[in-house]
């Protein structure tokens, strides 16, 4: 049964009053949030009514460190004080410094660059950018690819339902299915004299977590470079340790032209990058070509700095590869659960049934915050600091919940479960 013990009917107002508040200033593109926080520490966040909640979506991948990790508390309150926003025109140390640490992680050769953004969608904007400056027209992505949501990175995106009322976007994007080699293959032996780049994400997230093969990877990396195209990696989501590599290609010894990161970079605050490998894509976008006003801001490459240093201090890979390795196996061994997909601590927990949206619900009613990205996929992406102990309280209930609702999969099929 769902405990609502710690979830009083009196205190049920002030949340919901603030989300009435909410609805009536706020537009509605999010359609209503779950709930109102106000406070987080660690792998915990609270609410408006003082319930607290084990935090496994990470504000989408983004909380790598949790909810007010002391370092970067420390890192962003030192550096507000000393210098914020400078404009382009001015150069930064943190931002220098961030360049070279990225630059540095990622292997790059030598020529390489990075260009800062405040977003994943606008690193994508830059990527774009850069596969229009090949002089070639037609870009490779993936059904179920997800890159964001302004009209050029949305053109990248598969989901008709997000594509369709914004038409005609940017043309000349070829979707092909993920995994399939044949029909890259084909797609690419088609567009070959047009092709300027193949863009995908080394794991889907927001289609459910759907791992690109190795062979997959590589055959996109093979073709790119017979055909003079980019491949473009949007490591907006996998990148910056969250699969237990710095960087998600780094786990298939292949390496991008250009990748892009955002979400975890920051450890929640925003801030995107683009970082081009080698010189010819490194000068591929010249004075003038593109720009940012808050981009590479120093306020924001001091969080980032931050949440490199502490992934790295305090070992994080290794915790990521533990507590992701721990978290597969107990799920894998669970009645109502058919397999588990991704790596680290992105991972997809395929369902017997199409109750994810249900069990999201009572997960976050019993204080536990998962994300159903499709019907029969619950994601877990939470914070590279979560323990092991932590995982469990979740793994407890979840067990109980498939004991305790044998029937979820019909109830849920003609429940209207979206
Ligand atoms: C979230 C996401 C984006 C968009 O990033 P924003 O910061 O929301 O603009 C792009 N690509 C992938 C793979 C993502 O997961």
């Amino acid at each position: 049964m769902t405990d609502l013990s710690n979830h009083g009917e009196a205190g049920l107002e002030k949340g919901a009053v603030d989300l009435q508040r909410y609805s009536h200033a706020i537009m509605g593109t999010f359609g209503v949030p779950m709930r109102v926080l106000t406070r987080g520490e660690g792998s915990y966040v609270w609410d408006a009514d003082g319930n607290r909640y084990l935090d496994l979506l990470g504000g989408i991948a983004v909380n790598a460190l949790g909810h007010g990790h002391p370092a970067w508390v420390e890192a962003i309150a030192s550096q507000a004080a000393t210098l914020s926003h400078t404009s382009n025109f001015f150069a930064t140390e943190p931002q220098i410094a961030l360049a070279e640490r990225l630059l540095d992680l990622a292997h790059a050769p030598s020529g390489s660059r990075v260009f800062f953004a405040n977003s994943g969608t606008e690193a994508n904007e830059a990527a774009i950018k850069m596969a229009r400056k090949t002089g070639k027209g037609t870009i490779i992505a993936l059904e179920g690819g997800f890159h964001g949501r302004s009209t050029g990175a949305l053109a990248l995106t598969h989901k008709e339902a997000y594509r369709a009322p914004f038409a005609p976007l940017i043309g000349d994007v070829v979707f092909v299915p993920p995994n399939d080699e044949e029909a890259l293959r084909a797609a690419v032996t088609e567009h070959a004299a047009d092709l300027s780049a193949i863009v995908v994400e080394p794991i889907q997230g927001e289609a459910g977590v759907i791992p690109l093969s190795h062979a997959y990877l590589a055959l996109a990396r093979t073709l790119t470079r017979r055909h003079d195209a980019l491949l473009i990696l949007d490591e907006v989501q996998t990148g910056v340790a969250r699969t237990g590599a710095w960087f998600a290609h780094q786990l298939h010894g292949i390496q991008p032209d250009v990748m892009t990161l955002a979400k975890g970079l920051g450890g929640g605050f925003p801030i995107g990058a683009l970082v081009a490998f080698g010189d010819g894509p490194g000068a591929m976008l010249g004075k003038g070509e593109h720009g940012t006003t808050f981009g590479g801001n120093a306020l924001a490459a001091a969080a980032a700095l931050a949440t490199l240093r502490v992934i790295e201090d305090e070992d994080l890979i290794a915790n990521v590869k533990a507590v992701g390795a721990h978290l597969r196996e107990r799920l894998e061994a669970m009645d109502g659960v058919v397999e588990v997909r991704g790596e680290g601590l992105m991972l997809g927990v395929g369902l017997a049934a199409p109750q994810s949206a249900e069990i999201a619900q009572a997960a976050v009613a019993a204080g536990f915050i998962v994300n159903p990205p499709s019907p029969d996929t619950l994601r877990l992406i939470p914070a590279l600091t979560l323990t092991t102990a932590e995982a469990d309280t979740f793994l407890t209930w979840l067990e109980g919940h498939f004991e305790a609702h044998p029937l979820a999969a019909e109830s849920a099929s003609d429940g209207g479960t979206p």
